[in-house]
Parts: C-alpha cells; sequence; structure tokens
C-alpha cells in the first residue's frame, strides 16, 4: 500500500489519510509522554549517525518501518524544547494550533515569493504584522515582512543601513576607501557581529560600546564614540540596540540610543528577539519609549509566543528603502499588480518564502490574545518565584537581577571563588535529563540560567526543578 503514497488518486489519498491520522495520534502521544523522557538527548556525537544505512532505499519502506525508526532512533537523539522543564538558551515554544497550521502549510506547499503567487500568504503576513504591530503597541506607521530569523533580519536591517548611509553605491560598485563604523554592546546577540561580517562591513569596524552594572549600554559613551569617530574620518553607520540581552535579559536606553542614532544620522535597529513578546504587557509599555525613532526592529514570535520556529517579525519605519535595497526584478517576475501588492521577496533575502503567517494567524484565532497574555505572565510569575527561591537559599545567589522570565543564579561566590561548582551544577542539572538550563560566561564569571517559558510550564514543574537543585547540590 505505501507505494500509493506517490498517487494522488482515491486509493493513495485513503494511505495518506491513514498515514496523516497516525502522524497526529503520534504527536499527541508524544506530549502525553513528554515529561518522562531526558529533556536534554544524552546520546554521544555519531551515536544516531551509525545507526543509519548508507544509502535512500531503492524501494518503499513500509509507514510501520519508518516509526520505528522514528521511536528507537530518531527520539533519543531529540533534546526535547517542547519539556516544561526546558529552561535552556530561550524557549522555542508552540501550541496545537501552531502545530496544526504548520501541516496546513505543509499540505499547501506554496511558495509564497510573489503576491500572485499566492495572494492570500502576501495578504494574511500583511494583516498579521499588523495585528502584532497593534498588539505591541509598536509605532503605528511601521510596516512589518516575517523572516526566518532574527539573524537574517539584523543581516537585513544592515545591509539596508549600508545602501541608505552609501546612497545605494555600495550595492552597485562596491565598498571604496570609506569606513563605516557599526556600534552595539558587548551583550548584543552573536548575530549582530555575524551580520556585519557578511555585510562586509568589517569586524574590526563593530565597536562594542560599554555596558553599566545592568549590562545596558552607556549611551554617553556610545555618543563619545561616534564623535571621535567622525574626528577620524569614519562614517558612523549604525547602531544596533537590544531589549532583553540573550545572556540576562538587559535592555538598552532605546530612547536615548535613538535620539543619538538621529542626531549623527545613524541607522537604529533594535532587537527584541526575544523580549519583544512582553510588549504585549501594558505593565511593560515602558520598554516602547524610544521606539518610534527606530528605523528597524525584530521580534521572535517563535521564541515566547507559542507560534513556533521560523517566524520572525521584522518590522522597518520606511519599507522604500528595504525594497530598494533587496528588490532585483528579471523579467520573468515583473507582475503586473506591481504598485499595489506586496511583493515580499523584496522585504527580504530569500526569493522563496513558506506561508509562515497561517501558524500565526490560526494560533491567535484558536488561542486569543487575553489568553496568550496571560500564559506570558504566568511564565513571569514562574520566574519571580523561582528568583524568591535563590534570594533565599543558603548555597545560591542571583547574578543578575531577574529580567522578565530570565534567572540568571550560580552558587554563592564565597563557596565558588572560580565559577567552577556552578558549571559543575548545570553539568549535572543537564545530565539528569529532567532539567535542562545554559551555563553562561558574563563579566568573567560563571552563571546559569533558568528561563521559564515552555508553554505548558505549572508551578509544580517548577518545584521539582528546585527539588533537584537541593538534591544536587551536595556533590558538586
Ligand atoms: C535568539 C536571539 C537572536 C537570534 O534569533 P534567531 O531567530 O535564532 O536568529 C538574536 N538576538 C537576540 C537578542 C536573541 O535573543
Amino acid at each position: 500500500m505505501d507505494k500509493l503514497l506517490f498517487e494522488n488518486s482515491p486509493e493513495g489519498r485513503k494511505a495518506f489519510e491513514a498515514l496523516g491520522e497516525r502522524v497526529v495520534q503520534w504527536i499527541s502521544e508524544y506530549y502525553a509522554s513528554i515529561e518522562s523522557r531526558p529533556v536534554r538527548s544524552q546520546v554521544e556525537p555519531g551515536e544516531i549517525y551509525q545507526q543509519f544505512p548508507d544509502h535512500f532505499p531503492e524501494d518503499p519502506l513500509s509507514v510501520d518501518v519508518v516509526f520505528k525508526v522514528i521511536d528507537e532512533v530518531i527520539m533519543p537523539g531529540i533534546t526535547h524544547w517542547q519539556h516544561p522543564n526546558f529552561h535552556a538558551f530561550f524557549p522555542g515554544n508552540t501550541s496545537f494550533p501552531s502545530i496544526a497550521a504548520e501541516m496546513i502549510t505543509a499540505g499547501i506547499a506554496a511558495q509564497c515569493m510573489l503576491w500572485e503567487s499566492s495572494p492570500a500568504a502576501a495578504e494574511l503576513e500583511q494583516r498579521c504584522m499588523e495585528w502584532y504591530r497593534e498588539l505591541l503597541s509598536l509605532p503605528a506607521h511601521w510596516q512589518g515582512a516575517i523572516q526566518d530569523t532574527a539573524s537574517t533580519a539584523t543581516l537585513t536591517a544592515l545591509l539596508t543601513a549600508r545602501e541608505w548611509k552609501s546612497g545605494f553605491r555600495i550595492a552597485k560598485r562596491g565598498f571604496d576607501n570609506t569606513v563605516y563604523r557599526i556600534y552595539t554592546s558587548g551583550q548584543a546577540h552573536s548575530s549582530v557581529e555575524k551580520a556585519v561580517r557578511l555585510a562586509g562591513f568589517g569586524t574590526d569596524n563593530l565597536i562594542s560600546i560599554p555596558v553599566d552594572d545592568d549590562l545596558s549600554m552607556m549611551p554617553a559613551i556610545l555618543e563619545q564614540t561616534i564623535a571621535n569617530d567622525i574626528s577620524k574620518g569614519f562614517v558612523p553607520t549604525a547602531v544596533i540596540s537590544t531589549i532583553g540581552t540573550t545572556g540576562t535579559g538587559a535592555i538598552d536606553p532605546v530612547l536615548a540610543i535613538s535620539a543619538i542614532a538621529s542626531r549623527y544620522g545613524l541607522w537604529h535597529h533594535v532587537d527584541a528577539a526575544y523580549a519583544g513578546t512582553v510588549l504585549m504587557l501594558e505593565e511593560f509599555a515602558h520598554l516602547r519609549d524610544g521606539l518610534d525613532g527606530a528605523d528597524s526592529f525584530v521580534f521572535n514570535p517563535h521564541k515566547w509566543g507559542f507560534v513556533q520556529f521560523d517566524c520572525s517579525a521584522y518590522y522597518v519605519r520606511d519599507p522604500e528603502l528595504l525594497i530598494r535595497t533587496m528588490s532585483i526584478t528579471p523579467s520573468y517576475l515583473a507582475t503586473v499588480y506591481g504598485d499595489r501588492v506586496h511583493d515580499y521577496r523584496d522585504w527580504g533575502i530569500p526569493l522563496g518564502r513558506r506561508f509562515r503567517a497561517l501558524k500565526i494567524w490560526m494560533t491567535m484565532q484558536l488561542l486569543g490574545t487575553a489568553a496568550v497574555k496571560d500564559r506570558i505572565r504566568h511564565h513571569i510569575a514562574l520566574a519571580a518565584d523561582v528568583e524568591t527561591w535563590i534570594e533565599s537559599h543558603p548555597v545560591l545567589e542571583k547574578a543578575y537581577p531577574r529580567s522578565f522570565n530570565i534567572v540568571c543564579f550560580r552558587i554563592r561566590a564565597d563557596q565558588d571563588d572560580d565559577g567552577a561548582r556552578t558549571r559543575e551544577l548545570c553539568k549535572q542539572i543537564n545530565d539528569s535529563g529532567k532539567a535542562y538550563m545554559t551555563h553562561a560566561s558574563i563579566e568573567g564569571r560563571s552563571l546559569i540560567r533558568w528561563v521559564t517559558g515552555q508553554t505548558y510550564l505549572q508551578a509544580f514543574h517548577i518545584d521539582s526543578t528546585k527539588a533537584l537543585v537541593d538534591s544536587l547540590l551536595p556533590s558538586v
């Protein structure tokens, strides 16, 4: 029967239905059993690779065999990002509506590069970007497009800044002797450095601005550095500020940075990849100060927004600059509707695009903004609970103030002068399979990041992880 899967016939669709029902059942059972699985995969390098044969099969295998391989070979090598005790990196959470939407997107399998290559995809994307803009209370004149990741969005921002600052000369003639300078804080995400490198500025021209005790960029030093660079004949081109750094969730002073950027003629890109989500909540309204002075902004629904990877919302103040940077129109791609519609291939790097708006739409239709906001508040409250626990703990201490749902902690300095015990504690947590956290070294000191953002996380999960940490402390 499996050969039928290559036929769009009544029999072929029957076989597909059976496969599809089995897939949905499998996913449901996965969520039922997820808490009994080790959060971080416990396999050794090469262990999965060597279990696979050297060739694709010439003849089809049975569905049973394929599921057996998924269960027995692939699943042990999966780190369970949707396990409630996944507290590592940042969450990459999802929700049942998002999963279902991805199935439909896969089923339709449309390439959504131009308006006419699927008008619904383009027009729903436009709507979704407007709805997020409203939900986050972003400046009303901004326009957005979905990118695959924040890394791509930041590269897109720097490419646009490069063309804007050079009068669109670099795209045509390449770099001349002008030295373009880019500024960010030492706490910025590594994607900023990567974008600087890829956009051709050279990492020598990425200037790291010092941070204060809260790890926020110091705007007075930014301004001095820019002035200094101008006096040397360099061209200050862009500044990247972060709302919610990856290390500790630090927040750069966006208002002050916007003012400096406009005074000296720099592009201001705001990286809110993770923490952009909290702009949905009125209690964080102060974080929007200065955003209307920014030129571009990114946040990832695919991190803490219940819309699964990949889905990054990129906004710009002036879409004309973006489109002029990205648009290349050979005759076979020219469309008669050009000016009246959005051809999103001109709003980013790739030509081909998935229909990602469907999962945003379906998730928000089936969950609603009230429940989404409640869940984010719930995650923040759980982090506050972790913070309180650490504050009164005899062996642990906070490494930095809690930011949103990010708690950075370590073994007290007087009991762990070189950070070795903190590192060992993190290793033992992760080796236990019961929780997964990330070790980081910030300002030269070890800490563990405990981020509470998995969709289905409850207070009892947090309590069991506290008990896990307590049980490991004597052995580190
Ligand atoms: C996660 C993160 C990124 C990178 O996000 P991708 O979508 O994986 O490229 C960039 N900046 C910050 C602040 C982040 O937290």
